[in-house]
């Protein structure tokens, strides 16, 4: 298992709190504990010598047996409950190992083998040590969906003339329910009836599905119970592990609840621990942010990063997990880049896997409000105009990033000023689509600014010109898109000839400066 990144509390902290001792992943104590003959009697240090080794054999049972939040302070759990849920686990275990066996028996040497890795009473992760090769999140093979199953072709017959035959020809229809329990869970008895030239008639046939349907959501919810056992309901067993890592080490203290649950990501708030780690002061409060490991949302934003060059040669070579990775990767350089250029956003505290800890913008849990949601006087509108304005430019020129999500969702108004967040999508401006990008950015501040009466704001043409430097002359929206997107070719047909893009974009004749 692989350690947080980030050291356990410093040794000279004194004794480390109860809970920190027992934490299966902390950084063994590196004082040694003498103890006398009346230390070694005691029940107390008994009771806790078990409760570390039950800790240590099932880290996943006290995360599941926890109540809503995450904190340092109520690991302990009370022995009853532990043993109940150990017995359940290694009942469970059973179930499987017998799962297992019939497997192999029916399976035997065939071939084809049908797999019961769906009925499993354990759930993968928890009885899977190996960690990150096992995919079981990779949807290009959902081991969760059902196939689908054969049915009569949609016009409903077969055949011509009078040998037609329909779908509700007596025999026909006999064989195919009897094939098509071959649909019902693995677990489901059915007999050898598939084997058999065997009829059945609808009503039983239905009267089974129906069965065999109730088994299967029975199992179903034992899965879910499993999946959603805290009251973070969108974090899989493996996010939680990492949460507690972070928790455990003493780099969070309390993980307090979820701010944003979007359709790529999951944002939680949290109060950032004392264990100052890797030379960082971790702030008091801090957002968490997990880029979401089912890949569904994620397809469509393929083209931000396979045409990203900073991540061309990786993107083919990865599977879908670590795809989301890159995201939340992507989003960490982007931000230490607005960073260091002095913009505001949220200051980056550590990345681990799909999980980016950064920065609270707000106070006390509650976030800064969305541009959109809060009231400007027309005064600090404006002030938020111009300073949005100087933070594009800057984006562009010192970061050499486009944004590519820039609109008032996800602009915080806070302390006076506005905070740009959300960049795992930005990307550099000679990305094949990132002056379109601009473009779009442009036109949803200068409209979010002009709807709300700022009467300097700029349109997007002129905006674009203001941000890139660029002086593309199209009084219209169509020639002046036309012309961002023959630039893009341009610099994408310069990568064909030399192997490299074009350094920035020029439009007024002059040769396109190149970065040699
Ligand atoms: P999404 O891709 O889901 O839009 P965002 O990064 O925009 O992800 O985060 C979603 C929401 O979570 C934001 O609109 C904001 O309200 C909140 N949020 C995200 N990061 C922070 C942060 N660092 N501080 C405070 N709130 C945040
Ligand atoms: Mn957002």
């Amino acid at each position: 298992m692989d350690s947080v990144g980030v050291a356990a509390a410093a040794p000279d902290a004194g004794p480390s709190p109860a809970w920190q001792s027992k934490c299966p992943w902390g950084a063994p104590s590196t004082t040694s504990i003498s103890c006398s003959l009346a230390d070694v009697m005691s029940e107390q240090l008994a009771k806790e010598l078990q409760l570390e080794e039950e800790n240590a054999a099932f880290p996943e049972v006290v995360a599941a047996a926890e109540g809503p939040f995450i904190t340092g302070e109520n690991v302990d759990t009370s022995s009853d409950l532990m043993l109940a849920q150990m017995l359940q686990m290694e009942f469970d275990r059973e179930y499987d190992a017998q799962l297992r066996r019939e497997e192999k028996k029916i399976n035997g040497d065939s071939k084809v083998s049908i797999s019961f890795e769906n009925y499993r009473k354990v759930h993968p992760y928890d009885s899977d040590s190996s960690e990150d090769e096992v995919d079981w999140q990779d949807t290009r093979h959902d081991p969760y969906r059902a196939d689908k199953p054969t049915t009569t072709p949609r016009r409903g017959f077969i055949g011509k003339g009078k040998d037609i035959t329909t779908k509700h020809d007596e025999v026909v229809c006999g064989r195919k329910n009897t094939a098509r329990m071959e649909n019902f869970a693995p677990e489901f008895q059915v007999g050898d009836g598939i084997g058999m030239d065997l009829k059945l008639s609808n009503q039983v046939f239905n009267a089974l599905k129906q069965h065999a349907y109730s088994e299967e959501r029975r199992s179903a919810r034992l899965h879910e119970k499993k999946e959603h056992s805290t009251a973070e309901k969108a974090v899989d067993p493996k996010t939680r592990l990492l949460l507690y890592k972070m928790v455990n080490s003493g780099m969070l203290e309390t993980i307090t609840g979820c701010i944003s649950t979007g359709k790529e990501s999951v944002v939680f708030h949290a109060y950032g621990g004392n264990s100052a780690t890797e030379d960082k002061v971790i702030p008091p409060e801090c957002a968490i942010k997990v880029f979401k490991t089912t890949l569904n949302e994620f397809k469509n934003r393929d083209k931000y990063i396979k045409d990203d060059y900073r991540f061309k040669d990786r993107f083919s070579k990865l599977n879908p997990r670590k795809i989301i990775r890159m995201w939340a990767e992507k989003e960490m350089h982007n931000l230490t880049r607005m960073q260091n250029a002095g913009i505001p956003c949220p200051q980056v505290v550590i990345l681990k896997k799909h999980v980016l800890v950064m920065s609270f913008i707000g106070q006390d849990q509650v976030p800064a409000p969305k541009l959109k949601d809060v009231t400007l006087s027309s005064e600090d509108m404006k002030k938020a105009y111009y300073q949005i304005l100087n933070m594009m430019q800057q984006l562009y020129r010192e970061c050499n990033l486009v944004h590519a999500d820039l609109s008032e969702y996800n602009m915080l108004w806070h302390d006076g000023k506005v905070w740009l967040i959300d960049v795992s999508q930005s990307v550099e401006p000679t990305h094949p689509h990132g002056l379109e990008f601009l473009f779009r950015d442009c036109r949803n501040v200068s409209q979010f600014f002009q709807k709300g009466g700022v009467a300097e704001a700029l349109n997007e043409r002129e905006l674009f010109n203001a941000v890139s430097g660029l002086n593309i002359t199209a009084d219209n929206e169509v020639d002046f898109q036309a012309e961002i997107e023959a630039l893009e070719k341009m610099n994408e047909d310069h990568v064909q000839n030399h192997g490299k893009k074009l350094s920035t974009f020029s439009s007024d004749g002059d040769p396109p400066i190149y970065d040699e």
